[in-house]
């Protein structure tokens, strides 16, 4: 079947597909780099999973005490702060934030810089270069063409020199129908790499086994009495700082002392068995009286974000298990017991799905090593952090161990390698799709990553098509690290 779009006249130099963690960012600093940017995202806000699938508190990135990510992270978290919908807790965490107040900053931010957004779009497919005269092919579109066995030999050990292909234009759905919009160059911050993908760009997925990191759908109670609610924790073995910074959390087996509340609740048939594979709750900054959950995990059969069906049908099991776990909150949380539902996430929360392969690929040795690059980009500290849907090991958080990674001041570094994917000459791949193994992956995919890996794609993505007709691999990786810095950048 041949479908039909129309060519939208106008030119940017830098399109981000997907406004989400990296993608605001990676606007915002490419704007700011002077670009002529257009920011395309299927919802109607920014922030993908930080705020559309109410990810918060965003995860401490940290090496001898010093935040790893700064740069427009930093801004942001200012910016929340001075609006009230940010905090910073006794212990100096400043990553405690409103997901809605982080809406309204990213969006700020793009706009104040003349960045431009479309909400409520969809990118569909990119059309390449060559093929600019054809008409889009609707084919089946089944990713397995492209998906590489993860015990295959790296195919594209190093892309450089390979013949690449350029992205032309993405084509776009939306009330106006089929239409395509031209850039120079292209970020594709859909998390799920769903341009580079459909480009022909090859991909990982899953673990050996091609198996997924579990999918979540966060909500949050409101109408907690917090006061009560901190007492009950700190009489109970989960010491808290203080009502306004709650954190708690139950995992089977793991010695939380809420375990037993939630083995009657399983016996009295108020929660199923696996409502207890992951139980966390924070308070959010700005909404006194909330409790944000990060949970319930979806039903490990529905582990894949990139398949729509699954994703739909994650929805409504993660709306079951939501009632489920209210009920539970009000009979055996004190201070719970009028709680109501305040938000069930728009999105459902995915950990992990295609990862692109990229001229580098981080690999566990390189975390675990703290592996250097000439080509720096972004600093990590946070651990291999696996949410598995596997029986047995349903959690792997590796804090400890004898690798230099466990050391205090240790990190590693992610290369500018890792988010240019290979065979393509005008796209960047920032955030959690960026190339990098299963478990390397689970360490790298935080948020304030997807920030530094969206800052630096941002400005690399203004200057290539400044400068370089569009090629990515042709910006000079030491004058990116210097602007970086200036910027604020830890690297
Ligand atoms: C349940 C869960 C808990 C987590 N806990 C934490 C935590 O506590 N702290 C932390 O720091 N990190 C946490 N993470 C990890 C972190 O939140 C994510 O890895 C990170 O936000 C991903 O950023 P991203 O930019 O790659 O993708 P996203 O933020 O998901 O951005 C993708 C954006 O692209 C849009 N989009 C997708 N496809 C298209 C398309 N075809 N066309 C147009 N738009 C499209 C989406 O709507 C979205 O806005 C968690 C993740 C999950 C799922």
């Amino acid at each position: 079947m041949n479908l039909p779009y129309f060519t939208h006249p106008q030119t940017w130099d830098v399109i981000v597909a997907g406004g989400g963690t990296a993608g605001a960012i990676a606007g915002i600093a490419a704007a700011r780099a002077g670009a002529r940017v257009l920011v395309i995202e299927a919802l109607g806000s920014l922030g993908g999973t930080g705020t559309n699938a109410w990810v918060t508190p965003l995860m401490r990135n940290v090496s001898a005490g010093e935040n790893l990510n700064r740069g427009l992270t930093d801004e942001s978290k200012a910016r929340l702060l001075a609006r009230g919908d940010g905090a910073v807790d006794p212990n100096g965490n400043d990553n405690w934030f409103n997901p809605e107040g982080m809406k309204f900053v990213l969006e700020q931010m793009l706009l104040e810089v003349g960045g431009e957004v479309l909400y409520h779009t969809h990118v569909v497919e990119p059309v390449m270069a060559d093929d600019v005269d054809g008409r889009w092919l609707m084919v089946d579109g089944k990713d397995t063409a492209h998906r590489v066995p993860l015990t295959a030999p790296h195919p594209f050990p190093q892309a450089t020199g390979h013949k690449t292909q350029a992205i032309h234009s993405l084509v776009i759905h939306n009330k106006g129908g089929l239409q395509a919009l031209k850039a120079a160059v292209f970020i594709d911050a859909t998390g799920d790499a769903d341009v580079a993908a459909r480009a022909g760009v090859p991909f990982h997925a899953g673990d050996e086994d091609g198996i997924h990191q579990a999918m979540s759908l966060r909500f949050t109670l409101a109408g907690v009495d917090t006061a009560r609610l901190c007492a009950f924790l700190n009489a109970n073995g989960q010491g808290q700082t203080g009502e306004h910074f709650l954190h708690f959390w139950m995992v089977w087996g793991k010695n939380s002392t809420l375990e037993p509340l939630f083995r009657e609740a399983v016996e009295s048939g108020v929660l199923l068995e696996r409502d207890g594979d992951y139980f966390q709750g924070f308070s959010v900054p700005g909404r006194p009286g909330e409790i944000s959950f990060n949970c319930p995990r979806i039903r490990p059969d529905l582990h894949d974000g990139a398949d729509p069906w699954q994703l739909s049908a994650a929805q409504v099991d993660g709306r079951e298990a939501i009632d489920r776990l209210t009920a539970f909150c009000r009979a055996s949380l004190p201070g719970c017991e009028t709680a109501f539902i305040g938000v069930v996430a728009p999105m459902v929360g995915v950990r992990e799905s295609r990862r692109i392969v990229g001229d580098y690929t981080l690999t566990l040795a390189d975390i675990l090593d703290c592996a250097r690059f000439p080509d720096v980009i972004c600093r990590n500290h946070y651990p291999v952090d696996i949410h598995s849907v596997k029986g047995g090991a349903r959690l792997l958080h590796e804090r400890d161990g004898t690798a230099p990674y466990f050391a205090k001041d240790a990190y590693h570094e992610i290369p500018f390698r890792a988010i240019v994917p290979v065979g393509i000459s005008n796209l960047l791949v920032p955030g959690r799709a960026a190339s990098s193994t299963f478990e390397a992956q689970s360490a790298i995919r935080v948020q304030q990553n997807c920030h530094s890996m969206g800052e630096a794609a941002g400005i690399a993505a203004a200057w290539a098509a400044r400068e370089h007709d569009g090629r990515v691999r042709d910006v000079g990786t030491d004058a990116l690290q210097t602007e970086l810095r200036r910027l604020g950048g830890n690297i």
